[in-house]
C-alpha cells in the first residue's frame, strides 16, 4: 500500500483557492466584454502597472528587443525553435486526410483544416517564459494557421526582449505586450483595438488558465495548462541529488506547483527530502520553491512498479520524470501524463526549453483526457460525404427514414423519403 512520507496541503484548501480564482476571472471577463479597451487598459495598469494607448508592439520596438540580445541568445532561440519545428513537422506528416468508399456508391472523407486565427499566450509574470513562444507560435505556423496573434505581459515594467524576439522569430503576425486575463480576454472577445481570434493557446498561471477555461465555447482552447506540476518516479538506481534537483527545478515555477516523488526505496525517499532542504539553502529561486515544496510537495513510498504506475495514473501529472531500472515499463503501462521523460539522461527542463516536444501540457488531472499542445490541436478534422449512385441513395434513404421515425423526426424522415422516391422509385409514406 502506498505510504506518504510527506503530504501536501488538503484537497479542500486547494479547491478554495480555485474557487477564489474562478470568481475573480469571471468578473474581469465580464468587464472586458462590457467595456473593451477601457477595461483592458485599467486591468493592465492594476495588475502589471503597464499603461499604453495601444498594446501592439511596433516594428521599431520589436527590432529594439532583438538588438538587446546577444548573438548567442539569438542562436539558442533559433536552435530551440528549429527543434520544435522539426518535431512538429514530423507529427504533421503523420496526420492524413482520408477518403474511402464505405458502401458501394457511398464516399466519406475527412480533411484537416487549420484554424483561421489563434491567440498564443506567452507567460511572463514571474519569469520571461520565452520558450512558450516556440511551443505555440512555431507549432501554429507548422499547422498552417494564417493569422497568429501573441500576447505576453511586461516584465520588469517593459516588454521582455527575449520573449519578443522569440515571438517574432517564431513568425507571429501581431505581438501585443499584454498579460493575464486582460490579454486572453481581449484576444478571445475582441475589443476596439484587438481583433478577436478563433482559438486561444498557451500556458499561464491560475488566472490565465481559468480565463481560457471560461472562454471555451466562445473560442476554442488548446487545453487546461495551468501552474506546472512534476512527478519524479525513481528507484535506488539513481541518487538523491538528481531526484531533489528535478523536483526543485519545477517547484520554482510558482508557489502552487506540485513536485511529487514516487519511489520504491525508503532510503532514496529520506535522502531526497534531506537533499531538497540542502538545495533550498543555495538555489537562487528558493523563495518560491520552498513554499511550493512545503505546501504542494509530496513523497510517496510504493511497494512495486505496478503500484507506482497506479499512483502515477491517479496523479495524472503534467510532467513525469522516470529514473528506474525499468523505465520502459512506465512507457508501456502508464496512461495519464502530459509528457514522459525516460531515464536520467533527459529531464523536464530539456522538454521545457529546447529538445523539441511541446511544453504546453495538461495540468490539474487534465492528462486523463488530453495530451499537450501539438500541431493537431490547431487543425479541425472536418468531414464530407458524397453518394454516387441512385441505388446507394435509395438504400441509405430507407434505413434513414425508419431511424428518423424511431426518433419522431418526421421532417428528417421526409428528407430521406424524397430521395427514396426520386432515386429508388419507391414510395415511403410518413
Ligand atoms: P503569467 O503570464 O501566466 O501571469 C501573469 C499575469 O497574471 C499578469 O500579467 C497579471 O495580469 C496576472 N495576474 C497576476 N496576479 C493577478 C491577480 N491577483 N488577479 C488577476 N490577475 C493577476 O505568468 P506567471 O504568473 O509567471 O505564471 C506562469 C505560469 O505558467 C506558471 O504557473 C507556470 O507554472 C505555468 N506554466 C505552465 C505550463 C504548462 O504547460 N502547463 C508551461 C509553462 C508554464
Amino acid at each position: 500500500m502506498a505510504r506518504w512520507l510527506k503530504t501536501s496541503i488538503s484537497a479542500s484548501d486547494k479547491a478554495d483557492a480555485d474557487t477564489k480564482v474562478r470568481g475573480i476571472v469571471e468578473g474581469l471577463l465580464a468587464d472586458i466584454a462590457a467595456r473593451g479597451d477601457a477595461a483592458v487598459r485599467e486591468m493592465s495598469v492594476r495588475f502589471d502597472k503597464w499603461d499604453r494607448a495601444d498594446y501592439r508592439l511596433t516594428d521599431a520596438e520589436i527590432k529594439s528587443c532583438l538588438d538587446q540580445l546577444t548573438g548567442q541568445d539569438l542562436e539558442d532561440i533559433r536552435f530551440a525553435q528549429a527543434q520544435v519545428r522539426n518535431f512538429a513537422e514530423h507529427q504533421k506528416a503523420a496526420i492524413r486526410d482520408i477518403e474511402v468508399e464505405t458502401l458501394p456508391g457511398v464516399v466519406l472523407g475527412h480533411k484537416n483544416l487549420p484554424v483561421n486565427s489563434v491567440g498564443c499566450y506567452v507567460p511572463g509574470g514571474k519569469y520571461p517564459l520565452l520558450a512558450s513562444a516556440h511551443m505555440s507560435v512555431v507549432t501554429a505556423k507548422v499547422a498552417g494557421v494564417p493569422r497568429i496573434v501573441t500576447c505576453a505581459p511586461p516584465f520588469e515594467g517593459k516588454p521582455a526582449p527575449a520573449i519578443v524576439a522569440a515571438q517574432h522569430l517564431a513568425g507571429a503576425d501581431v505581438i501585443y505586450c499584454l498579460g493575464g486575463v486582460q490579454a486572453v480576454g481581449a484576444m478571445a472577445l475582441g475589443t476596439e483595438s484587438i481583433a478577436a481570434v478563433d482559438m486561444l493557446v498557451g500556458p499561464g498561471n491560475a488566472f490565465v488558465a481559468e480565463a481560457k477555461r471560461q472562454l471555451y465555447g466562445r473560442v476554442g482552447i488548446d487545453l487546461f495548462a495551468g501552474p506546472t506540476e512534476t512527478l519524479v518516479i525513481a528507484d535506488e538506481t539513481v541518487d538523491a541529488e538528481i531526484c531533489a534537483t528535478d523536483l526543485l527545478g519545477q517547484a520554482e515555477h510558482g508557489p502552487t506547483s506540485p513536485a511529487i516523488l514516487l519511489t520504491t526505496s525508503e532510503k532514496l525517499a529520506r535522502e531526497t527530502m534531506a537533499e531538497v532542504e540542502r538545495l533550498l539553502t543555495i538555489l537562487p529561486t528558493a523563495g518560491v520553491a520552498r513554499q511550493s515544496w512545503a505546501d504542494y510537495g509530496e513523497v510517496i513510498l510504493c511497494d512495486s512498479l505496478e503500484e507506482m504506475v497506479a499512483e502515477a495514473d491517479r496523479i495524472a501529472s503534467e510532467h513525469v520524470q522516470v529514473m528506474t531500472r525499468d523505465d520502459e515499463y512506465f512507457l508501456k503501462h502508464m496512461t495519464n501524463y502530459g509528457a514522459l521523460f525516460l531515464g536520467p539522461r533527459t529531464n523536464v527542463s530539456y522538454g521545457d526549453k529546447v529538445i523539441g516536444t511541446n511544453h504546453t501540457l495538461p495540468t490539474q488531472k487534465a492528462a486523463r483526457y488530453t495530451g499537450g499542445l501539438w500541431v493537431g490541436k490547431f487543425l479541425k478534422t472536418v468531414t464530407y460525404q458524397r453518394v454516387l449512385t441512385d441505388e446507394a441513395s435509395a438504400m441509405i434513404g430507407e434505413a434513414c427514414s425508419r431511424l428518423c421515425m424511431l426518433e419522431g423526426f418526421a421532417g428528417h424522415a421526409e428528407q430521406a423519403n424524397i430521395r427514396v422516391r426520386r432515386y429508388g422509385g419507391r414510395n415511403i409514406p410518413y
